[in-house]
C-alpha cells in the first residue's frame, strides 16, 4: 500500500514520522475519514470544512490547499486501486525538538500530515445494515471539546471494548443522564413521523453524515427535532440508529438489552440509508 507522509508518496513500511509529533506524545492533531464509493470521494467538501474547523479551533496551520488535499485523496484512492474503502488524514502540530506543554513555534515546526487508505469491498452492501447494532450505555467521561476531531480517541476506543465485552456493537456515551453520541458516530431516536437528535455544540461531533441525513428528512418531509434524549426514551422510541462517514446510516435494535420494537431495523433508518446512499454516491467526486 502506499501512503503519504509530508509531501512524500511511499510504501507504508517506508513511511516515517518522529518519536517528538505532539500527536504522538500528546494527542496534538486533527483527522478526518473520508469514504470511498465506486472509487469517488463521498462529501469531500464537508470534510475539508470540518478539517479547516478543527485545525482553526486549535490554531494549527492548515498546511495545504483544497485542491491539493483532493489531488492526494485522488492520487492515493488511484495507486491503491480503491473502488470501496475509506481515506484517513491526519494532520498534526508537528514534531518540534523536545518535549514542552507550550506549543512550538509554527515557523520553525510545520504541520506532520499523513495519509492512508483502507480498502473495504462491498462498503455500502454491509450485512449489518440488515440485522441492525446492539449497543450498551457508558457514562461519557471525554474532554469538553467534542466538537474539535482530534486523534484523542482513547476513552471512545476503550468504551468500544467495553462494548465488544458486553456482546454489543458500540457504546452510547451519556452525560447529565443525557446521551451525548457513540463512540464514533451521531445518535437519533424516532417518534412517528419525527427524528430526535441532539442538537450541535461543543458536546458532540459536528457530524458530516449528521448534516446530510437530516436535510435529506426534512426534504422527505420528516420532522426533524434537535434536543438531547434519555437512553430510557430512547428504549421506549419506534426505532433508533446512528450515522457516520464509515457506517452512513446504520440502525440500532438493543439498547442496554431492552429490544425496540420487534428487534428489526426500523423503516425509517433503512428509508434514510438508502437516501443517504442514492444521493451521496450521485454527488461523489
Ligand atoms: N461522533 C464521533 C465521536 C465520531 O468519532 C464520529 C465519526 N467521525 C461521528 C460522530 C460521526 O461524524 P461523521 O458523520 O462526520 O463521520
Amino acid at each position: 500500500r502506499t501512503v503519504y507522509v509530508n509531501g512524500d508518496y511511499l510504501p507504508e513500511d517506508q513511511a516515517r514520522v518522529s518519536i517528538f509529533d505532539r500527536a504522538f506524545l500528546m494527542a496534538d492533531g486533527v483527522y478526518e475519514v473520508t469514504s470511498v464509493l465506486g472509487g469517488k470521494l463521498i462529501d469531500f467538501d464537508g470534510h475539508l470544512k470540518r478539517l479547516d474547523r478543527s485545525l482553526g479551533e486549535l490554531e494549527i496551520r492548515n498546511p495545504l490547499s483544497a485542491d491539493d488535499w483532493l489531488a492526494i485523496h485522488r492520487e492515493l484512492v488511484t495507486v491503491n486501486e480503491i473502488t470501496d474503502g475509506m481515506i484517513y488524514l491526519q494532520v498534526t502540530r508537528g514534531a518540534p525538538g523536545d518535549r514542552d506543554f507550550a506549543w512550538p513555534d509554527p515557523e520553525t515546526c510545520p504541520p506532520t500530515v499523513v495519509l492512508f487508505t483502507q480498502s473495504k469491498p462491498g462498503l455500502a452492501e454491509s450485512p449489518a445494515a440488515k440485522v441492525g447494532m446492539k449497543v450498551i450505555s457508558i457514562e461519557d467521561l471525554r474532554w469538553g471539546r467534542r466538537d474539535i476531531k482530534t486523534v484523542q480517541l482513547l476513552y471512545p476506543s476503550m468504551g468500544k471494548m467495553m462494548a465488544k465485552k458486553a456482546g454489543c456493537d458500540d457504546a452510547w456515551l451519556v452525560e447529565d443522564g443525557f446521551v451525548t453520541e457513540g463512540t464514533s458516530n451521531n445518535t437519533y431516536i424516532v417518534k412517528g413521523n419525527s427524528i430526535i437528535t441532539r442538537e450541535l455544540s461543543h458536546d458532540i461531533l459536528h457530524g458530516i453524515t449528521r448534516a446530510a441525513v437530516l436535510r435529506f428528512a426534512r426534504e422527505a418531509q420528516m420532522e426533524v427535532i434537535e434536543r438531547p434524549f434519555t437512553i430510557a426514551e430512547a428504549q421506549d422510541a419506534d426505532e433508533a440508529f446512528i450515522t457516520s462517514a464509515s457506517a452512513f446510516v446504520m440502525p440500532v435494535v438493543e439498547i442496554d438489552g431492552a429490544v425496540l420494537g420487534d428487534g428489526k431495523p426500523g423503516k425509517v433508518a433503512a428509508r434514510m440509508r438508502e437516501i443517504y446512499l442514492d444521493e451521496m454516491r450521485k454527488a461523489a467526486i
